[in-house]
């Protein structure tokens, strides 16, 4: 099959809400452009925010307290279980308190470096401007940072920077940030400003005139179907990583919502960059559901190692240090264990290839603290880390502080996501996108304790202004039922309800998702190959029409049913999961998480394509032949080049 068997090409999509000029005034510029809506206004607007994670949670509340009328949705028990809780190792910002060289301008050249040159300037040099002031709307929060010795508040390093600009709460960054948007969250609740609705799940989006006016939920507990109608509807519904079953997102973390607006018209940019962590918990058998992350903190006082002999199967404390490769340390001297994701799990990926991987199956790789024992003493890595290494001997029954933990890549992040503009909006208007389910500010790879900074960044600061240029046209007509395409919404997700009830099968939806997992990890996951990616196609094309043959959904859709949630969420995987290994099929250049094997430098390095592939590829939803929309990067500020870390 040629290329345009699998996609047709549509017009390019730019950006337009960026205003042009010095970087450093952009975001300043932006918001002063922007319409405000006076604060009797405010009251009159509805926005309906779809997520509780540091992105939605802090989005509704700061939308609270502006003054407008926010419904807040997440399928979990509480908003406080959003996947965000589970962020072990920190939160960047440019706040240069170590006086070891950091800026804004560093944190935005470190980030678009290490996006791989396919992000978008103008919101990368926004991000490092906000970071420093989601520090200090945190701490004002009372989040307990981790403080050093004279009293501000103690940084680490993370990958891809030389700089320690890592803020952190021990291993629980997550948890205790999401606990400040929380109670935020909270008070809003208290204020009558936001409700709360959770355990609900939205499925389909609702358009109305061409503007997004609202969601169809369903009642987790009660199975009702419900339409909910706002002036504009926020999606922080989170990341897509699950399509690869294994991974170290929270069981829950689906596409659905995201996917659901991606059918109605929103294009989804860049699905095939997947970010795969380099020191997770190596998969031990079929019968794991979940993968979990040993934070890149570790990585600060771990060193990484593997046998130099091939098959050498002595006990770590056997090999002697002449013996070890410290491979990271030998090949990328200037960053050592602290390269970024894709360049880290790359390098295990090889050592394990050729061999010299240990533990079962040998797919592992070690990380070692005894040298930082021996150099700080037990207390002191107890107290960096004591959590996460109680974590591991848990888990594996081995004790990280006298033999090496053992680790492997897995799938942790996707830096695809749905398109946005600067000001955050979609390709539908009044449908914004903020956190982990927009695309908009990692490129091909994000660097570690980004995701929080964006998350937070985007839902205290960048929405609640640019949101408002976009309200300031409201409120809009008043909505019901009776509406056609408010009906046409609702009939959309009763219909797909009844079609997976009845299939009524002889195979669980669990094995479907974990044979779908299997293709992705294979053929879209560390490497990828042209042919790889043509079968991977055929193959998921082949599961999903025999899921809508074979697949069991027991029960019924007239109360909690968790079959059902996760069928319905299943579905959407197989079609974005489809459109990942086109989009990584068609991107025929490697860069950062995505690694064509074709495009690699005598080095085994990525190779960027830049003359061909330097845009951001956002797609039309087609079903088996999606459309794709060009947007040409341009780079000012930061030159485009091989991206070195040695
Ligand atoms: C183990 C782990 C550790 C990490 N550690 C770090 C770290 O140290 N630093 C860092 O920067 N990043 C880290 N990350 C990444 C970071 O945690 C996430 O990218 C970020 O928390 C995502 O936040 P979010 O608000 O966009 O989405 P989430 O926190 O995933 O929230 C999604 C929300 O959307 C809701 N939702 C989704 N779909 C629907 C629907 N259809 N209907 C209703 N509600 C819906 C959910 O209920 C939830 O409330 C880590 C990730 C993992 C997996």
């Amino acid at each position: 099959m040629t290329m345009t068997d699998y996609y047709t090409l549509g017009d390019p999509v730019a950006d337009t809400k960026a205003p042009d000029g010095p970087i450093e005034t952009r975001w300043e510029r932006r918001r002063f452009g922007a319409k405000l809506v006076n604060p009797a206004n405010k009251r009159k607007l509805t926005v309906i925010v779809v997520g509780t994670g540091l992105a939605g949670g802090s989005a509704a509340a700061t939308l609270g307290e502006l003054g407008y009328q926010v419904k807040s949705y997440c399928y979990q028990d509480s908003p406080r279980r959003a996947h965000s809780i589970a962020a072990q190792g920190g939160i960047n910002a440019a706040k240069n308190y170590r006086n070891d060289g950091d800026s804004v301008h560093r944190l935005f050249y470190d980030t678009v470096k290490g996006g791989d040159f396919r992000s978008r300037e103008s919101n990368v040099h926004r991000l490092a401007q906000i970071s420093v002031q989601i520090i200090d709307q945190c701490v004002a929060q009372g989040v307990p940072f981790a403080r050093e010795y004279g009293g501000l508040l103690d940084t680490r390093s993370f990958g891809g920077a030389q700089v320690s600009r890592t803020f952190y709460a021990r291993g629980q960054t997550g948890q205790q940030l999401l606990l400040g948007a929380y109670q935020a969250l909270e008070r809003q609740i208290a204020a009558g400003t936001v409700t709360m609705h959770d355990r609900h799940e939205m499925l389909e989006l609702i358009i109305v005139d061409g503007r997004a006016r609202g969601i169809v939920v369903r009642d987790l507990v009660t199975g009702e179907i419900s339409t909910e109608f706002a002036d504009a509807v926020v999606l922080a519904s989170g990341g897509y990583g699950n399509v690869f079953f294994l991974s170290t997102n929270a069981k829950g973390c689906n596409v659905t919502a995201s996917w659901r607006a991606h059918r109605k018209g929103a294009l989804f940019a860049n699905p095939c960059y997947t970010q795969i962590h380099p020191t997770c918990i190596p998969v031990s058998g079929d019968h794991q559901s979940k993968l979990t992350l040993m934070s890149e903190s570790l990585r600060n006082d771990g060193r990484v190692w593997v046998p130099k002999a091939k098959g050498d199967n002595r006990v770590p404390a056997d090999i002697p240090e002449d013996e070890r490769d410290y491979y990271l340390e030998r090949i990328y001297p200037a960053f050592g264990n602290l390269v970024p994701r894709d360049i880290a799990s790359r390098a295990a990926k090889n050592v394990c290839d050729e061999g010299r991987g240990v533990g079962p199956g040998g797919l592992g790789v070690y990380l070692d603290f005894a040298a930082a024992i021996g150099r700080l003493g037990r207390d002191a890595v107890e107290a960096k880390y004591g959590n996460l290494f109680e974590m591991y001997e848990r888990i594996t029954g081995e004790d990280p502080y006298s033999t090496p933990m053992r680790i492997y890549p897995a799938v942790h992040y996707t830096m695809g996501g749905l398109w946005v503009d600067y000001d955050l909006q979609s390709t539908i208007p009044g449908l914004f996108v903020i956190g982990e389910a927009n695309f908009s500010d990692h490129g091909a790879n994000r660097l570690g304790a980004s995701a929080l900074m964006q998350g937070l960044a985007d839902g205290y600061f960048v929405l609640p202004n640019t949101i408002g240029d976009y309200l300031a046209a409201g409120p809009f007509p008043k909505l019901d039922g009776e509406n056609a395409e408010v009906a046409e919404a609702r009939k959309l997700v009763e219909d797909r309800i009844e079609k997976l009830l009845s299939i009524n099968g002889d195979r669980t939806v669990d094995s479907f998702h974990r044979e779908l997992g299997r293709i992705m990890w294979e053929y879209c996951g560390m490497e990828r190959t042209d042919a790889g990616l043509r079968k991977a196609i055929t193959e998921i094309r082949e599961l999903k029409a025999e899921f809508w043959q074979r697949a069991k959904v027991p029960g019924d859709g007239e109360g909690l049913n968790q079959s059902l949630e996760r069928a319905g969420r299943v579905a959407d995987f197989f079609e974005l999961a489809e459109l990942m290994c086109i989009d990584a099929l068609h991107r025929e250049e490697s860069c950062g998480g995505h690694f064509r094997a074709e495009s690699q430098t005598e080095e085994g390095e990525a190779d960027r394509d830049d003359e061909r592939f330097s845009y951001v590829a956002a797609w039309e939803f087609g079903g088996d032949l999606p459309v794709l929309h060009k947007e040409d990067l341009t780079f000012d500020y930061v030159h485009p080049s091989q991206r070195s870390y040695k």
